[in-house]
């Protein structure tokens, strides 16, 4: 099969031929139809993300089971499906026997620890696999809902109960993430790079009821502020951005460095977190829930290319 493998940290990929994976006892060999490149891809090329090369990278994965390990029974042959960020888990360590199988030690991820979907075909857990819903035909549209989605779907869960959302980066998560929060009733403002006045006007057209620089101010505090751009300036001002007890939620795998900041912006009971990987849970509760809004995918077509030539 043709492969696109990382060899050296931060140069390209490069176009190798490599013999077909086989599924083995509970694997799924996919033959790979598209696959949505991740911010947290470039962090690994970059070295920002600690990865074993080779690898092939790649975890927004829509492909066609053609198959099953000996054991596998999960799938039928011909069946579409998605593969995400997580690949596998332990299955009995503290976290994943809490319904936090998402920061299990052992966990395998996939486009890091097994090889990705930069490539014709791939093998996947059948149980790390999901059944794709309606109202996705497409599979280039598909593939983003696979973690630009579901871990965007985490970070914004973990703002329940925020009225007034804030979104700071408005690319491949935010773009989904405000059509679920606009359809649940929540006011968003959207902080982009200053100066993007483009986007902050597709975010308006999208729905946001605001939309300006991450140095300015909004016209109202908000109850939570998502952060998506992996900047950590971003942290301290959107600390300022958002009300007592309020919540700022990095979304990101990898940040710059958090500059220092008054005390005065974090009191007042205001919480920074973290989100990490997604659980299988969330990723069934967001497939459930795209097709009701429904959440549309922008994309912009450059992979599949590269694999044709
Ligand atoms: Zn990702
Ligand atoms: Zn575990």
């Amino acid at each position: 099969m043709k492969a696109m493998v990382l060899k050296a940290l931060k140069a390209p990929l490069e176009l190798e031929e490599r013999p077909i994976p086989v599924a083995t006892h509970d694997e799924i060999l996919l033959k790979v139809k598209a696959c949505a490149v991740c911010r947290t891809d470039l962090h690994i090329i970059d070295g920002e993300v600690p990865a074993t090369l080779p690898l092939i990278p790649g975890h927004q994965i829509i492909g066609e089971v053609i198959e099953l390990g000996s054991s596998s029974n999960r799938f039928q042959l011909g069946d579409r499906v998605g593969l995400p960020w997580l690949g596998h888990t332990c299955g009995k360590c503290a976290f994943c026997r809490s319904g936090a199988e998402n920061l299990c030690d052992k966990a395998i991820f996939t486009g890091l620890d097994r090889s990705g979907g930069f490539a014709e075909y791939c093998t996947a857990k059948e149980d790390f696999s999901f059944p794709l819903p309606d109202g996705y035909p497409d599979d280039a549209q598909a593939a983003p809902l696979l973690c630009a989605g579901m871990i965007g779907y985490r970070a914004y869960r973990m703002a329940e109960g925020a009225e007034r959302l804030g979104l700071y980066g408005f690319g491949a998560s935010a773009h989904l993430l405000i059509q679920l929060a606009c359809y649940e009733g929540k006011e968003c403002f959207v902080f982009t790079r200053p100066g993007d006045e483009k986007t902050q006007k597709v975010a308006r057209e999208m729905g946001a009821i605001w939309a300006g620089d991450s140095t300015t101010t909004a016209p109202e505090l908000l109850d939570a502020a998502l952060i998506f751009a992996p900047v950590g300036p971003l942290i301290p001002e959107a600390l300022k951005a958002v009300r007592k007890g309020g919540s700022v939620i990095s979304a990101g795998i990898h940040m710059s460095d958090i500059p220092s900041f008054p005390y005065k912006h974090l009191f007042g009971e205001r919480i920074i977190r973290s989100v990490a990987n997604l659980t299988r849970r969330d990723g069934e509760e967001f497939l459930a829930l795209a097709p009701k809004v429904p959440i549309a995918v922008q994309v912009k077509y450059g992979g599949p290319r590269i694999l044709d030539n």
